[in-house]
């Protein structure tokens, strides 16, 4: 552990470079050789005698595929099975697109193409990894986080629990996150970002200190506080969160702070920490530091948000669901031509009426009910597709939305394979929305789910573009088939020219990846015609209609029929 702290701190970090080329080790070690101390191996067996000597565990290993003796697969498999060496990151270097997939199921960390791309690309992939599973184990694997010192989230739970049972007495949960954190780290530097933890690290311990109760750095930029109940909660908080904000002396550093104030309910340690972090997420990431009470208004929602997942089995089974389609126009030619539709559902609730998606989907997404949902919607779409098919003589394309868990379902595959079938439709007919925010959380398996159901012929649109963070570097890997800006990008492009020319730059990005842009949320004729000549390729919007049940859309079936042939 100390060596692996050490290391953290930028000391002896070492790699070591497995392949048979001489020529490839060399070129690898020059683009590395400033960052690291390199070590060589001509072959898998040459490198398990290095790390199996464990004078020096390296940071990393960049793994050739293929090789004499012990390849690249082989050793790997070794690694991953070992348990000291299995929390070394495996990169490995490939050349064929087949064996990514492959090697990021076998645990690899990431990849990189042969031949390499520009040197700032391979190192900072490199570090990248090295820092993730630096990061995991120390995190993990002590009591106590390394940089504020305060447990880490399950010692805190497991103490946490164990003062309720010995104590029993009233206890109040606090969630403090640092607003727009990911953004100090980019702008000012890691270590800045580091600097701003331990200062805010430092003044949880006063306040534990004074008050009593255990806290934690629950999250990268967040913290959780187990204090004994007090009514006046607020004012004694505000006091140390002011002098905290002194301490850090930067008026661009803020927090948000959820609380859950003790109120005889009972609810067990875990429940008072989602009440406080729920009383959180209500606060946007501001500038100014801000504080939210779990009150009778989110008790209210939880009771709603309850009574939705109560009420969903029966729903689907009566189609209480009904899936509606708004149009995306190709706006590219002289004149709009409808090149497909997106299926977006309502819920029609026998007490409450219309119930927008906007209402249930967070709630379906974060218990796992969504995947039921998806799947019904997928059927109806398809379904949708092949009525139209029949009755019009015409294939419009849907696209429909993709969750996160949907991605982690080994299954999916072959679940819509089913589903087309079933339909007497084709993969190229049902277009598939994935957000943007489900690449950047989990990019290996992301990786190898698009790719797969790519090679089954469907068509992947990023969907929300611009709102995930991805970082260009990251684009470039990222299997997709278009891009489909985010909306909030779309608003001001008619007043803003900011905002015009940030929707340009994607636009260029776009082309550089050869995809088509989607522009949503187009409510107006400039926006789409400013879209126009910075070449946008589609658009969606109220401006052409909004999502409409399937027989209000069988009008732009027929108007669009003469052009409409063109997706058959
Ligand atoms: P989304 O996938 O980004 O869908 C676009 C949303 O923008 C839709 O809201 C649509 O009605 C709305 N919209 C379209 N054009 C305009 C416009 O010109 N102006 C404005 N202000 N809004 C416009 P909707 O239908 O309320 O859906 C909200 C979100 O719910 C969707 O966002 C999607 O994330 C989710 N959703 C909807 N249906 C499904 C589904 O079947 N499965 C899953 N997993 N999610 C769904
Ligand atoms: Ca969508
Ligand atoms: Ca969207």
């Amino acid at each position: 552990m100390k060596e692996l702290l050490e290391r953290k701190k930028g000391l002896h970090r070492s790699i070591l470079i497995v392949d048979d080329e001489f020529i490839e080790r060399e070129m690898l070690g020059a683009m590395l050789c400033d960052l690291y101390e390199i070590m060589y191996a001509e072959n898998g067996i040459a490198a398990l005698d290095i790390l199996k000597q464990r004078k020096k565990i390296p940071s990393v290993v960049i793994l050739d595929l293929h090789m004499p003796e012990l390849d690249g697969f082989g050793l790997l498999k070794i690694i991953r099975s070992d348990s000291e060496l299995r929390r070394i990151p495996v990169i490995v270097l490939t050349s064929e697109k087949g064996s990514e997939v492959e090697c990021l199921k076998m645990g690899a960390a990431d990849f990189i193409t042969k031949p390499y791309e520009a040197p700032e690309i391979v190192r900072a992939r490199v570090e990248h990894s090295v820092e993730l599973a630096e990061d995991s184990v120390i995190i993990h694997e002590t009591e106590r986080d390394e940089l504020t010192e305060l447990f880490n989230k399950e010692f805190f739970y497991e103490y946490g629990k164990r003062l309720d049972e010995q104590n029993q007495i009233p206890m109040d949960a606090v969630v403090i996150d640092i607003n727009r954190f990911h953004i100090v780290n980019e702008l000012y530097g890691k270590d800045y970002g580091d600097l701003v933890l331990k200062r805010v690290g430092s003044s949880i311990h006063e306040l534990v200190r004074s008050t009593g109760g255990l806290a934690c750095r629950s999250g990268s930029n967040s913290f959780a506080v187990y204090i004994p109940h007090d009514s006046g909660l607020k004012e004694n908080l505000s006091r140390y969160i002011d002098r905290m904000c002194e301490k850090i002396g930067d008026k661009n550093i803020s927090v948000r702070i959820g609380i859950y104030l003790d109120d005889g309910s009972g609810f067990d340690m875990e429940r008072r920490f989602d009440c406080a972090s729920l009383a959180c997420q209500r606060l946007r990431s501001s500038y100014t530091t801000c504080y939210a009470f779990y009150d009778a208004e989110l008790h209210g929602k939880e009771l709603y948000a309850e009574r939705l997942i109560k009420d969903m089995d029966r729903a689907l089974a009566e189609k209480q669901f009904k899936v509606y389609y708004q149009p995306k126009y190709d706006i590219r030619g002289e004149k709009p031509v409808l090149s497909s539709a997106e299926a977006l559902v309502r819920w029609q609730h026998p007490e409450f009426g219309m119930v927008s998606p906007g209402q249930f989907i967070s709630v379906f997404e974060s218990n796992g009910l969504i995947q039921k949902l998806d799947r019904y919607v997928w059927n109806e779409a398809a379904a949708q597709i092949r009525r139209w098919k029949d009755t019009f003589g015409v294939t419009v394309p849907v696209s429909v939305n993709v969750s996160r868990v949907d991605i982690f379902d080994p299954m999916l595959g072959e679940k819509l394979t089913v589903l087309l079938k079933n339909n007497g439709i084709t993969s190229e007919n049902l277009l598939l929305e994935i957000t943007e925010s489900a690449y950047t959380d989990n990019a290996a398996q992301i990786i190898e789910t698009v790719s797969a159901l790519r090679d089954m012929g469907f068509r992947i649109e990023m969907d929300d573009f611009g709102c995930g963070y991805s970082s260009l570097n990251m684009l470039t890997s990222m299997p997709t088939d278009a891009l489909k800006l985010d909306m909030a990008f779309i608003r001001d492009i008619c007043t803003d020219t900011k905002a015009a020319r940030l929707v340009g730059i994607i636009i260029e990005i776009a082309r550089l990846l050869e995809v088509p842009v989607i522009a949503e949320g187009v409510e107006i004729k400039e926006q789409m015609e400013l879209l126009k000549e910075l070449g946008c390729d589609i658009i969606q919007g109220y401006y052409f209609s909004r999502p409409v049940p399937p027989d209000e859309f069988a009008v732009f079936l027929t108007e669009n029929k003469e052009d409409a042939y063109a997706y058959n």
